[in-house]
């Protein structure tokens, strides 16, 4: 079925800003709640916000298998699971209702009345419930930077780094919309020469530049799924805060890897990017360095050229630029890593997210964590209106924004946003 709703010539009746990250080819997927307390799922257009629920309600999908009350939910889990056909049946009538041709709602003023919002009249929600949360750790850069900083420059990759897209099972209880604040985790940690830890506040929180997928239901216990058929399963992606605590991190990591370095938090984007709306931003993946078994062999083009940046604003002061990267640095694929989580039949759901890994390009400007950025502390990072950073302070907000741009369209992510507050005080 083709994606009619990435036509790059169309064009909306919904006055859009310049250089927005939602034109009418973008159509994300999100949860809000409206003006009215009313929880719903949602796209948006520039900066306006459309209620799926009420649109639906007034018959604008007909003709598309929904269940009545499939945009009436507090999560897009159930609509993720009516699979790639669905998704692309929806994101092609919603951008033919938004046509600046199609007449049927843009001179409807009463159904504009209950279907559309401004950002400022919506609050926006955690779009799906994440069952099962995995990390990986698929960003060569970043490995070797950090093999290089805690082990051994010589040997910085470990041998099976090269063979397996690395990762972990993660948490998903604190994994959290933009806008949330998180406060600095406390725990144990080994001070510079001393033989036993104390504990207190973490002194080195960081965040991590990630982009996490969103899957939908792809198997059943003890079935893989193969590396042609992973990218079907995958419903979109959304901008990723691994949140980090570097100094908990050091202590507690070996033999079993991050626990309470990682687990207080990881803040995402609010807007789920579809897959098919990335279409035509991919690209090539990094050559590999060893040949690969061959369940996690591929075809085609499987990365995507999406511009990753971190900013980092101090309360009442201006932003300043961190880090710029690209998701295309990434050595293993979303392909590659899901035929690699499924390949012993470990069932994957629908809402499940899968974090790439901190996104370090090649060069020092592009490292996707403050540790890489002010290696380990030793080189400060300097900011726009003075002072200088090597982890994050209380009261910084850090920003990661992303978006993919070719033949004139923009295809964006927005942000994810979250402010750094003080240890948490009864
Ligand atoms: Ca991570």
């Amino acid at each position: 079925m083709p994606i009619t709703a990435n036509n790059p010539d169309r064009k909306t009746w919904i006055e859009t800003p310049e250089h927005t990250d939602f034109p009418i080819q973008n159509i994300p997927f999100g949860v809000f709640l409206t003006r009215d307390d009313i929880i719903t799922i949602g796209t948006r257009i520039g900066d306006t916000a459309i209620d799926l629920g009420a649109l639906h309600q007034l018959g604008y999908f007909e003709g598309i298998p929904l269940t009545d009350d499939i945009f009436l939910q507090d999560s897009l889990n159930d609509f993720i699971s009516d699979g790639k056909k669905t998704w692309r049946l929806v994101r092609n009538r919603i951008a033919d209702i938004f046509d600046n041709t199609n007449p049927s709602l843009r001179d409807n003023e009463d159904h504009r009345k209950v279907v559309l919002f401004s950002l400022d009249e919506i609050e926006m929600q955690l779009p799906v419930q994440v069952g099962d949360y995995t990390d990986f750790y698929s960003s060569k850069e970043h490995a070797t930077n950090v093999g290089t900083m805690f082990r051994d420059p010589e040997n910085a990759l470990l041998p099976n780094w090269l063979h397996i897209p690395v990762a972990y099972h993660g948490r998903s209880s604190s994994i959290i919309p933009s806008g949330i604040p998180v406060h600095r985790p406390q725990g144990q940690k080994l001070p510079n020469g001393a033989t036993e830890p104390i504990f207190g506040p973490s002194r080195l929180v960081d965040f991590e530049l990630e982009m996490a997928f969103i899957t939908t239901d792809a198997n059943h216990l003890g079935e893989p799924i193969p590396i042609e058929e992973a990218e079907d399963y995958i419903f979109g992606l959304v901008l990723f805060n691994d949140w980090s605590a570097r100094d908990i991190q050091k202590w507690e990591y070996v033999p079993l890897g991050p626990f309470l370095a990682k687990n207080f938090a990881s803040s995402i984007s609010c807007w789920i990017v579809t897959l098919d709306a990335l279409e035509p931003y991919r690209t090539e993946s990094p050559k590999p360095i060893k040949p690969v078994l061959p369940y996690l062999q591929y075809e085609g083009k499987k990365s995507f050229d999406i511009n990753l940046e971190v900013s980092i604003q101090p309360e009442g002061k201006a932003e300043t630029v961190v880090s710029t990267s690209n998701f295309k640095h990434m050595y293993w694929n979303m392909a590659q890593q899901l035929a690699h989580h499924t390949v012993n039949g470990c069932p994957v759901n629908s809402g499940d997210m899968m974090g790439s890994g901190t996104i370090s390009g090649p060069t020092p400007d592009s490292y996707g964590s403050m540790l890489e950025l002010s290696w380990r502390g030793e080189k400060p990072v300097k900011l726009n209106e003075g002072g200088d950073r090597k982890f994050i302070e209380d009261n910084d907000t850090v920003i990661i924004r992303g978006h993919c741009e070719k033949n004139g369209v923009r295809i964006g992510f927005g942000e994810v946003s979250t402010k750094l507050l003080p240890i948490f005080k009864k």
